[in-house]
């Protein structure tokens, strides 16, 4: 049986006519660049997220970095963050000119241990970015303390976890500024490359929406050096529409999730995905297994030979990414982070999946690991 690791098709003829139909009247209009389209779905992205305002960008790295730059954050600045994550969250803070401050996760939710992040912090430090991994938020309760505290801006990476909430909050609505991304194995997917910011002060949105368009107000006089971070009109259409429904998918990836749980229970040397005692909604970007005794390599080669997909994010943490060497940091720095990119393994998780897909995946493991 044939279990992609994610097949956006079943979405797609979901909504084909809905879509297509959205998606003519944008080619007939021949206005392609930000419009109402792109207002509208701030106005929905704002909303769901619970956040004051949202701006569309053109992905979510740029997201990081134009949330970055709205600070001024640059050359002989640091930005504490966790070294397991997709690249672009440690890329977003070396593109502007500041060092990257590598804090290591802990192991329940994979991301920042907040325990560690005081220790980082040095008179330099202009900010943090937490990283709510594979779904999951980071514990952003005693993180906005200490950033109060030390007066650093937060960035959320929620790249992977629109919709999540901690204590009751979400995502991108707590920290100075939220990251979102429309790539399309995210929760939300567009058509291509898409993201957003959210943010809840209203002089530091007035400048990031100058800063979208080269720092323009009004046009052609530059207040700031700003970028072409401009969302497409065609994305934000299929956003429109693709947001309605999210609920629904993220439900149905939850109760993938819980499948697998039960599916999987006790299998020796198998670690299923923790929830955190302050993870109160958990949207499943991603479903993690963790595989001990070295015994990845065969779960991942059982699962080629049976026709499953399966993914390791990430196999190098990034402290030990050759283009970060002049960061002076080596193997052995972040024991935790390093731990889980040779233990983890990501299986199919998307919101289409069948019972029996599920239940092949579940054996096949079993089977592997048995
Ligand atoms: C996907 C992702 C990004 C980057 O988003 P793009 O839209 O692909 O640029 C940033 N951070 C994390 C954690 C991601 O998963």
């Amino acid at each position: 049986m044939k279990v992609p690791l994610l097949d956006l098709k079943p979405q797609y003829m979901q909504l084909k006519a809905e879509l297509d139909a959205e998606i003519a009247e944008i080619v007939s209009s021949q206005m392609f660049i930000l419009g109402p389209k792109v207002e509208a779905f701030e106005c929905a992205c704002a909303s769901y997220c619970q956040a004051k305002h949202a701006l569309a960008v053109s992905s979510g790295s740029d997201a990081l970095i134009i949330a970055l730059m709205n600070e001024g954050i640059g050359e002989g600045d640091e930005v504490i963050t966790t070294p397991y994550t997709f690249f672009a969250t440690a890329g977003a803070i070396h593109r502007v000119g500041a060092r990257p401050v590598f804090v290591d996760i802990e192991p329940v939710s994979f991301n920042l241990d907040v325990a560690k992040v005081r220790d980082a912090i040095t008179p330099r430090t202009r900010a943090i970015i937490p990283v709510h991994l594979y779904g999951q938020c980071a514990n952003m309760g005693p993180i906005m303390e200490l950033a109060r505290k030390y007066n650093l801006v937060v960035i959320e990476d929620a790249a992977q976890s629109i919709g999540a909430q901690c204590d009751g909050h979400v995502a991108g609505s707590t920290g100075d500024y939220g990251c979102l991304s429309f790539y399309p194995s995210k929760n939300l997917s567009a058509f291509g490359d898409a993201g957003a910011v959210t943010v809840q002060d209203d002089a530091k949105f007035e400048k990031l929406h100058c800063m979208r368009n080269h720092g323009m107000a009004p046009r052609y006089y530059h207040k700031y050096v700003g970028g072409n971070f401009r969302m497409d009109a065609l994305q934000a259409a299929v956003l429109n529409i693709k947001l309605k429904y999210l609920d629904q998918w993220t439900a149905k990836r939850q109760a993938n999730a819980a499948k697998y749980n039960e599916l999987l229970a006790g299998v020796e040397g198998l670690t299923l995905p923790q929830q955190a005692p302050w993870c109160t909604r958990h949207v499943f970007n991603q479903y993690i297994l963790r595989i001990h005794g070295g015994k990845r390599q065969k779960v991942w080669d059982g699962f080629k030979a049976e026709g499953i997909g399966c993914d390791v994010y990430y196999p190098l943490p990034l402290h030990l990414q050759e283009c970060f060497a002049n960061l002076g940091y080596k193997a052995g720095d972040f024991p935790e982070s390093e731990a889980a990119a040779q233990e983890t393994l990501a299986i199919p998780i998307y919101p289409d999946l069948s019972d029996e897909q599920i239940a092949f995946v579940a054996s096949t493991i079993r089977k592997l690991l048995s």
